[in-house]
C-alpha cells in the first residue's frame, strides 16, 4: 500500500532521518579494525533512544538488534554479534529509526582499514548508482525509470544486482509501497507522484547476483563468497521537487577527518 506524504509529514520523517544520519557517524567514529560489531550495535540503540527516538529494526519481525550490520559477503541483515572488523573488510551499516510516529531508514557501507581496490571500486560505484536512481527520482517519472538507472550503472562493470531484496515506501510503517527494485525497465511501474516517500538501496554483487540466506533465518550472503556493497538514501517528492531526506553528511564528515 503507497501512503502519500503531506509536507508537514515529511518535515517529521526528515527528523527521524537526521537522528539515523548521526547515528551512522556515531558508528563511523568507531570503526576501525578490532571494533567488535555488537559494541557498534550498543552504541548506535544507546544515542538513537538519547535522541528521542526508538530504534526501527530492533523485533521487527524478530529481528534481534538495532543495526544490520553486513560485513564483506554478507549482503543485509547480518546480525551483530562478537566479530571484530579486520582490515580490508568492508562493511554495510543500515540503521532504522522512528520519532513522532515515523520511520527513517537507510545504509553506509565503510571500508575497515585497507580495502582493495576491486572492492573499494565495488562501493565507490554502488554509492554512484545509488546517485544515478535519485536522479531518476522525479515527480512524473517511473519506478522502472530508477531502477532501470541502478542497474545499467552497475553492470557496465560486470557486477550483478540483487533481485530478492529491494527499496520500498517508508514512512509510518518501516516498508510501505512502493516497491523499488534495483533493476528492471525504463517506464515502468508505478508513477512518482507528490507526497511519495521511497528507500532507494542498491545492493550490488562483485561475482554473481545468487543469494542464500543462513539458518538464523537473516544473514543474507552471496551464493560465491564475493563482497557485496550496499547504499541507501531517503527521497521524497514534495511542492518544491525532489528532496533526499537522509544524510551522508554527518558520516563523511566523520571520513573526511580521519
Ligand atoms: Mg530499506
Ligand atoms: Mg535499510
Amino acid at each position: 500500500m503507497i501512503h502519500l506524504k503531506t509536507e508537514r509529514e515529511i518535515d517529521i520523517m526528515k527528523e527521524s532521518a537526521s537522528i539515523v544520519g548521526r547515528t551512522l557517524a556515531e558508528v563511523a567514529k568507531l570503526i576501525k579494525p578490532g571494533i567488535r560489531c555488537k559494541t557498534l550495535d550498543s552504541v548506535a540503540e544507546t544515542y538513537i533512544r538519547d535522541n528521542g527516538a526508538v530504534p526501527s529494526f530492533k523485533n521487527y519481525n524478530g529481528f534481534p538488534a538495532t543495526l544490520c550490520i553486513s560485513v564483506n559477503d554478507v549482503v543485509v541483515h547480518g546480525i551483530p554479534g562478537q566479530y571484530e572488523l579486520q582490515e580490508g573488510d568492508i562493511v554495510s551499516v543500515d540503521c532504522g529509526a522512528k520519532k513522532n510516529g515515523f520511520h527513517a531508514d537507510y545504509c553506509y557501507t565503510f571500508c575497515v582499514g585497507h580495502v582493495a581496490e576491486e572492492i573499494r571500486n565495488l562501493c565507490d560505484r554502488t554509492k554512484q548508482a545509488l546517485y544515478q536512481g535519485i536522479e531518476q527520482a522525479v515527480e512524473g517519472n517511473r519506478i522502472g525509470d530508477i531502477s532501470n538507472a541502478i542497474q545499467t550503472y552497475v553492470e557496465k562493470y560486470g557486477y550483478s544486482v540483487v533481485r530478492e531484496m529491494i527499496g520500498h515506501g517508508c514512512g509510518r510503517n518501516l516498508h510501505e509501497g512502493p516497491e523499488v527494485p534495483n533493476y528492471g525497465f525504463k517506464g515502468n511501474g508505478p508513477k512518482l507522484k507528490k507526497g511519495l516517500v521511497i528507500c532507494i538501496e542498491p545492493m550490488v554483487n562483485l561475482g554473481r547476483k545468487e543469494i542464500k540466506i543462513e539458518p538464523d533465518g537473516w544473514t543474507t550472503r552471496t551464493i560465491d563468497g564475493l563482497p557485496s556493497a550496499h547504499y541507501e538514501h531517503m527521497v521524497a517528492i514534495r511542492d518544491k521537487g525532489t528532496e533526499l531526506i537522509s544524510t551522508y553528511e554527518y558520516i563523511e564528515e566523520v571520513l573526511n577527518n580521519r
